[in-house]
């Protein structure tokens, strides 16, 4: 058995605990649909995000990501689904929420941060680990214009804006 930093990958290990969600190619996890391109700081969004869609669920139904990666400082993720409209809704609305967390958590560590903009990068960091300027809140994607693509499988994709002000994280 080879001891590598495969072992010690987060993101593959998330994506085994939930092969009802990820299409995992075993031998390159990392090449898969759904491998998160994205840092650490986020782990624990995506794992309750995990849990969330485990439990909406219900037999018969499917799930994929379709992508999971950091994208103008916070969460973006692709995923496809043949479920009920209830389903379909409680998925959308898990989503929702982790995009709105990702905006608000520092995604090398995980703790409170907000969108930097670093040589034209947007991030989003807590104190010790921004670079870069805060961008002031009105022109940021925060909580007030989270975007969120949801595409399904044979159509257009479809982008619309959760106006959720003060979401429950
Ligand atoms: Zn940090």
């Amino acid at each position: 058995m080879r001891w590598g930093s495969n072992d010690m990958d987060w993101r593959r290990d998330l994506m085994l605990w939930h092969p009802r969600l990820f299409l995992t190619t075993a031998e390159e996890p990392s090449r898969s649909f759904g491998y998160p391109h994205c840092e650490r700081g986020w782990q624990d969004i995506l794992v309750r995000l995990c849990r969330r869609i485990e439990v909406a669920l219900r037999d018969g139904e499917t799930f994929e990501f379709v992508r999971i990666k950091q994208k103008m400082g916070i969460l973006l993720v692709d995923w496809d689904t043949e479920a009920s409209k209830s389903t379909e809704s409680a998925i959308g609305h898990a989503v929702d929420l982790a995009v709105a967390r990702s905006a608000c958590t520092c995604e090398i560590c995980g703790a409170e941060g907000r969108l930097h903009a670093n040589k034209g990068w947007l991030e989003t960091r807590c104190a010790e680990h921004a670079a870069g300027d805060p961008v002031p809140p009105h022109l940021g994607q925060g909580f007030d214009n989270v975007r969120r693509l949801r595409r399904r499988r044979g159509q257009a994709s479809v982008y619309y804006a959760l106006t959720t002000a003060t979401p429950t994280l």
